[in-house]
């Protein structure tokens, strides 16, 4: 019986140093890696050497009633020990499967709960003093079935982890193995205590629990090493991956989208195939993440992405350039076969976009160019679809085809730009003012503002020799902003002077017509020069309307509702019709000067004119009719019922000053 203990102290003495020294070890590896996982199997090992330890050092030969003080503690530690081991041990294994940590707290009140079974168990068998019988069903019956029960349940929740592997599978084997051993012991100890057969049984054990609990440590350990190296080729692989792709939209970036359009080009020139190197830009996508957020932009250009990479057109490039443009590669057959594929990307993009109960509208604009009509190198494709793009983009044209003449045209724009820009800086943007006359008052309506350039070197230049140029460098917004500026302090300035308003007429381009913020522009100006706002009347002209027809109506409607004019300008030359303006709350229609030049002596103009006229006055508009510039037609148009006139006749636009003696004349 003695060898058997001396036995049994070597072997708990061995465990006690083994768990240690293993303890440590995923500690040093704690520190290096930080898993909380880790963290948990540490502290379990190390409640395992304590038990051993404690183990080691019991003096099993000692009856209950007679333990002194040190013992009881050794006792105590091992109980604490037990069953701390096999929480942490617990907590570790769904660390390490769901990747999902515990708060300190939660960590807390697991060793609290741990504490308070072994302390049950202890108390329970110290109180009762005389019965060896239930002091042996506490710490050992209950107590194997507790463990019992913990092991098998542990192997259950392995089982129906979502991912197996080795050392997944090893644990769960290895815990319904040792869930069995702990529930049949428990039951065996009930049937067949105090037989010589169970004692030899019980003798074995301690040596199956030492080895078992070893190989334990070594699944632990074996869990851990993998897991990490899991980790460090998941870490290696999205590296690569994002080194080759956008990380936003997971599509190739710029130099990937460039690699890959040059080695398409040897394979095209084989099998003698053109290929169409497409830039495609969303309009207005500043917008969508100024409006909706930056969350929600970057939803729609993932969606972009999937779109083009998933179209039928089988493109051989799909790449995300910058922001909000893309590469779009695709081999060509057929004149037919470009345009449907172009129209069909328009249709992809178009498609509203479902985010947070929203749907949101965008479109695109397209620049492209042929390989190898165009160039033999991926960057010089790119440049040239790029200032096709940019064509399409100041033109409003959907897709533009690279021409030769747009490089000149480029670099005379990139010239004239710092121009412009000091322009609407040192203030050589004037404005001329046109009178408009009243033909049932006969006196003076409004006048237009119409901008004019006062250049350093070039004298008095005409919106006809600039306005392209500010177009096509986006400055619209720019000059429109600043035009109502400039018209709202002439008003307040003739205020001053004549006590007495004019309606200023100021033309709005499409583009800052569509601009959510114009009325909120107009309003601090009308606040600021202290203008009430019937003295302003914005000139749109139809292709405005025609464009973006709710968008357009929405606008018309607030401007109206707050007093300001609208008047639709060059009427007849753009695509609309009476029927369309009939619906739209505008105040004027200004017939275009093309209709007014022949209409003393072309009949058909005569009836056309005559015709909007009636038309018009049937909707409830007035009319006024540009470029009037002799008697005969001023008298014509007064006989056939037009509004007002404007024209070289009554006067040409002249400065704020030339504009006084209309004013003192009334
Ligand atoms: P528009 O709005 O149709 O302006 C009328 C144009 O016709 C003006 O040319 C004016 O000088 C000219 N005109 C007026 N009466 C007669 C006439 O009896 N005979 C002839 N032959 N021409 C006449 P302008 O000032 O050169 O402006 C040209 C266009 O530039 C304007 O056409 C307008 O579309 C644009 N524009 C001018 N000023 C501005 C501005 O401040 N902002 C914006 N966005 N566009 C402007
Ligand atoms: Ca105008
Ligand atoms: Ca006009």
């Amino acid at each position: 019986m003695t060898e058997q203990i001396l036995a049994q102290r070597y072997l708990f003495s061995i465990e006690a140093i083994v768990f240690s020294l293993l303890s440590l070890w995923l500690w040093l590896y704690y520190r290096g890696y930080g898993r909380q996982y880790v963290k948990f199997w540490t502290f379990s090992l190390i409640a395992l050497a304590c038990t051993y330890a404690s183990l080691a050092l019991q003096d099993r030969t000692l009856v209950w009633s007679s333990t002194p003080l040190f013992q009881l503690i050794l006792l105590t530690i091992e109980q604490i020990g037990k069953y701390s081991f096999l929480f942490l041990l617990l907590g570790g294994v769904h660390c390490a499967v769901s990747h999902i940590g515990f708060s300190n707290k939660r960590v807390l009140s697991f060793i609290f709960f741990a504490f308070l079974l072994s302390l049950l168990t202890l108390i329970a068998f110290l109180l009762d003093d005389v019965s060896l019988f239930n002091r042996f069903y506490i710490n050992v019956s209950l107590q194997n079935f507790i463990f019992g029960c913990f092991f098998l349940f542990l192997s259950l929740y392995l089982l129906t982890s979502k991912k197996h592997h080795f050392s997944n599978v090893t644990l769960m084997i290895f815990s319904l193995v040792i869930g069995l051993r702990y529930l049949l012991y428990s039951f065996a100890s009930i049937l067949f205590m105090g037989e010589k057969s169970f004692s030899e049984l019980s003798y074995f054990l301690t040596f199956f629990d030492a080895g078992s609990h070893t190989v334990l440590a070594f699944i632990m350990l074996i869990w851990m090493q993998s897991s990490e190296r899991y980790t460090a080729i998941n870490a290696v692989r999205r590296a690569q991956y994002l080194g080759k792709h956008d990380s936003l939209t997971g599509t190739l970036n710029r130099e990937q989208a460039l690699e890959k359009l040059e080695a398409e080009m040897p394979k095209a020139l084989k099998t003698k195939q053109q290929l169409c190197i497409c830039l495609i830009d969303m309009k207005r996508f500043k917008f969508v993440n100024d409006t909706y957020g930056l969350k929600t932009g970057d939803y729609i250009l993932g969606e972009i992405a999937n779109r083009l990479t998933d179209s039928v057109l089988m493109p051989k490039v799909v790449g995300r350039l910058s922001g909000d443009s893309f590469l779009f590669v695709i081999e060509i057959k057929s004149q037919q076969q470009l345009d449907n594929s172009l129209e069909h990307i328009h249709q992809l993009i178009a498609r509203p976009y479902e985010y947070n109960d929203q749907s949101i509208i965008i479109s695109c604009s397209i620049g492209y160019c042929f390989y190898p009509d165009h160039a033999d190198i991926a960057e010089d494709l790119l440049q040239k679809a790029n200032l096709a793009l940019h064509h399409a983009e100041n033109n409003h044209l959907a897709s533009v085809l690279f021409a030769e003449g747009m490089h000149t045209q480029e670099k005379k724009l990139i010239a004239v730009e710092q121009e412009i820009k000091n322009a609407f800086v040192h203030n050589e943007l004037i404005l001329y003012f046109q009178p408009q006359l009243n033909l049932i008052t006969n006196r003076l309506e409004g006048v237009e503002a119409l901008v004019r350039w006062q250049h350093p070197e070039k004298g008095l230049l005409a919106p006809d020799q600039f306005l392209a140029d500010i177009e096509s460098l986006g400055l619209n917004n720019r000059l429109d902003n600043y035009v109502l500026e400039k018209a709202c302090q002439a008003i307040a300035n003739w205020h001053e002077k004549y006590k007495r308003r004019v309606t200023v007429a100021i033309n709005i381009s499409a583009i800052e017509f569509q601009n959510p913020k114009l009325i909120t522009n107009i309003q601090s100006l009308l606040f600021k020069y202290n203008i009430p706002p019937k003295y302003i009347d914005l000139e749109i002209t139809e292709n405005v309307v025609m464009t973006d027809i709710n968008t357009a109506m929405d606008t018309i409607v607030i401007l109206q509702n707050m007093g300001i004019k609208v008047s639709i300008d060059d009427f007849g030359t753009g695509y609309s019709s009476l029927a369309y303006l009939r619906k739209l709350p505008i105040d004027k229609i200004k017939i275009d000067r093309s209709f007014i030049t022949e209409v003393a002596i072309n009949d058909s103009d005569l009836t056309i004119v005559k015709s909007m006229i009636e038309l018009s006055h049937g909707l409830g508009k007035r009319v006024l009719a540009e470029g009037v510039e002799n008697a005969e037609q001023l008298n014509l148009l007064r006989n056939i019922g037009c509004d007002a006139v404007q024209g070289y006749l009554i006067s040409r636009p002249v400065t704020a000053e030339a504009i006084d003696h209309f004013l003192k004349r009334k």
